[in-house]
């Protein structure tokens, strides 16, 4: 919305949003959506892993509502594979920094699973972001994540909520954590006028 902060994404964010987006649209498709969305300067040319800013939240916003535009009907589900490859992606990649290097979790029961792995994206988000405002909800009956500075959403307005990436990146982290698929549902959205996105943990997917 028009009044939230554009905050900075950092390098290494880009990086693993860019590489999922490669993994599952290849390098044509990749690169059409970031013509149109005003980033041609990564195509052949992803930024490298470090900290430094990268590019501002709207800029990510309209690189998700690009992918959507470009897959018309299929899009919300392309962006929810980018979601999963990107969780992968953290997995191999930043292990020590989600917090799952050497972790068993097989002893846990299932809920306590997926506590751990949301609570270890809240903790890797905050530390790549210090102005990141990320929190698990586990108030009531289901678990949910909640953030209420999504890039994703910056700066656009929907009915329903857009933010199929993150859906997509939390159903592979519960996935992981818990060896079943579970159905993720965007509960609330910025982008529909509320306070925060949020991202509720549902039951098993026969
Ligand atoms: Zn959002």
């Amino acid at each position: 919305m028009s009044n939230r902060e554009d905050a900075m994404i950092i390098n290494s964010l880009v990086r693993q949003a860019l590489t999922s987006a490669q993994e599952v649209m290849g390098d044509n498709g990749l690169n059409a959506v970031l013509r149109t969305s005003g980033l041609e300067r990564f195509i052949s040319n992803l930024p490298p892993n470090n900290l430094e800013p990268s590019i501002q939240a709207s800029q990510y916003a309209r690189l998700n509502q690009a992918i959507e535009d470009f897959y018309g009907r299929a899009g919300k589900g392309m962006l929810r594979r980018i979601g999963k490859a990107s969780f992968q992606y953290a997995v191999r990649e930043q292990a020590a920094l989600l917090g799952v290097a050497g972790v068993a979790l097989k002893l846990l029961p299932e809920k306590q699973r997926i506590k751990f792995i949301l609570n270890g994206m809240v903790d890797a988000l905050k530390k790549s972001n210090p102005q990141v405002d990320a929190r698990l909800d586990d108030g009531g009956d289901k678990l949910a994540y909640i953030e209420s500075t999504c890039a994703i959403c910056h700066s656009r307005h929907s009915e329903t909520p857009i933010c199929y990436l993150y859906v997509g990146s939390i159903s592979e982290a519960v996935q992981w954590a818990t060896g079943k698929e579970h159905q993720v549902v965007e509960t609330h959205c910025l982008a529909k006028g509320d306070l925060y996105c949020r991202f509720e943990v549902g039951a098993t997917r026969e």
